[in-house]
């Protein structure tokens, strides 16, 4: 803007500015705050024909005028009833112009009220869990999913109807409020500021801007994929507005617990019931694993809850390739009855087995 601005420009300059920087729509930034104190200063001196005539005239000498202003010099007159406290370093408001005035006079540095409500926006985000069974975490699957969601209204942008101009502003956002010693802008409370407001709801959304929507989406579940797990789907998400691209899907792996193995990290765990007759003599026996049936010897003389290792059994390495192991934890099964012929047995067989097992523990715990 030209030396030579007008008033109505200078106003306009003002109003947007006083709109950015106005603490209500900046709250808790002293630096807006300081900023919205040194454009209302320089308002001030801008707006007032005769004011301006003399910062015309002194241009550079300001800070030696507003001196001679305060020792009741010729700008007295000028600016009596200013304000108090009028620490704004004005520099040459129409030549090399401090921070603000830039903003005042230089156009193109802030958007247009416009250009900011109709600025592309991407769509949001959405995330949504699924339950999948170990078997799945295991060895990959793709599912179909349908996944329900609230996505903005397409007939209207998100908006909610047709905006037009607020009739409390005129469309510039800012309503006049008298302060003290001049008028200033503050954000119109009508339309917050914006300039325009909904006048019309819009038939497709009911004015809400929003629509559920239910969108079907085929994944692929990697092998190894743990619990917690986020999988992406790009482009998946919200629909973006006024040309944005869309938002993403993430899923969120849920993995059921199964009912034999349990799993700690990438290994497998699994308890295998045995006789007492295979841990006494040792034994090959078929053990589960998530590739079906194996053979797995057992030592003899193994005891319950001893734990042994297949290695390379496990689940797969979401990353890096190989498998975690199996541990199968054996538990023998004692039988509930035994036969008169079974107990006869044992009994002569445990004459030939005096050992007392808890020999190791002091006598004091274990009585005799
Ligand atoms: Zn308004
Ligand atoms: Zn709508």
């Amino acid at each position: 803007m030209p030396r030579n601005a007008t008033e109505k420009e200078i106003k306009q300059a003002y109003r947007r500015l006083a709109r950015k920087y106005h603490p209500d729509l900046n709250p808790g930034d002293k630096g807006a705050e300081e900023k919205f104190k040194e454009i209302n200063e320089a308002y001030w001196v801008l707006s007032d024909p005769e004011r301006r005539k003399l910062y015309d005239q002194y241009g550079h000498a300001w800070r030696d005028v507003h001196a001679a202003r305060r020792s009741g010099g010729q700008w007295g007159e000028a600016y009596a009833g200013g304000p108090q406290d009028f620490h704004f370093d004005f520099g040459d408001l129409f030549g090399d112009f401090g921070d603000v005035f830039d903003f005042f006079f230089g156009s193109g540095r802030t958007a247009t009220r416009e250009r900011v409500r109709t600025r592309a926006q991407r769509g949001q985000d959405i995330e949504h869990e699924i339950e999948i069974s170990l078997e799945d975490a295991v060895y990959g699957a793709t599912r179909t999913v349908t996944i329900a969601f609230d996505d903005v209204c397409m007939a209207c942008s998100g908006q909610g109807g047709i905006r037009s101009a607020c009739p409390s502003c005129n469309g510039t956002g800012v309503a006049d409020y008298n302060r003290e010693w001049f008028s200033i802008g503050a954000p119109c409370q009508r339309c917050r500021g914006s300039g325009s407001v909904v006048t019309s709801s819009c038939a497709g959304c009911g004015g809400t801007g929003k629509k559920r929507v239910a969108r079907t989406v085929e994944v692929r579940i990697p092998p190894g994929v743990t619990d917690g797990s986020k999988l992406r789907l790009a482009g998946q998400g919200g629909s973006g507005i006024f040309g944005g691209q869309a938002g993403d899907m993430y899923l969120v792996i849920k993995v059921k617990p199964h009912p034999f193995f349990e799993r700690h990290g990438d290994d497998l765990y699994i308890e295998v019931p045995i006789t007492v007759v295979e841990a006494l003599l040792g034994a090959e026996i078929e053990v589960p694993t998530k590739d079906g049936p194996v053979k797995m010897r057992i030592p003899p003389g193994t005891n319950s809850g001893q734990v042994f290792r297949l290695r390379g059994m496990g689940v797969p390495h979401l990353k890096g390739g190989g498998s975690g192991d199996q541990y199968v934890r054996v538990k023998i099964v004692v039988p509930k009855s035994l036969t008169e012929r079974q107990r006869q047995l044992l009994e002569e067989l445990a004459k030939t087995m005096d050992e007392n097992p808890r020999v190791s523990m002091p006598k004091s715990l274990r009585g005799s």
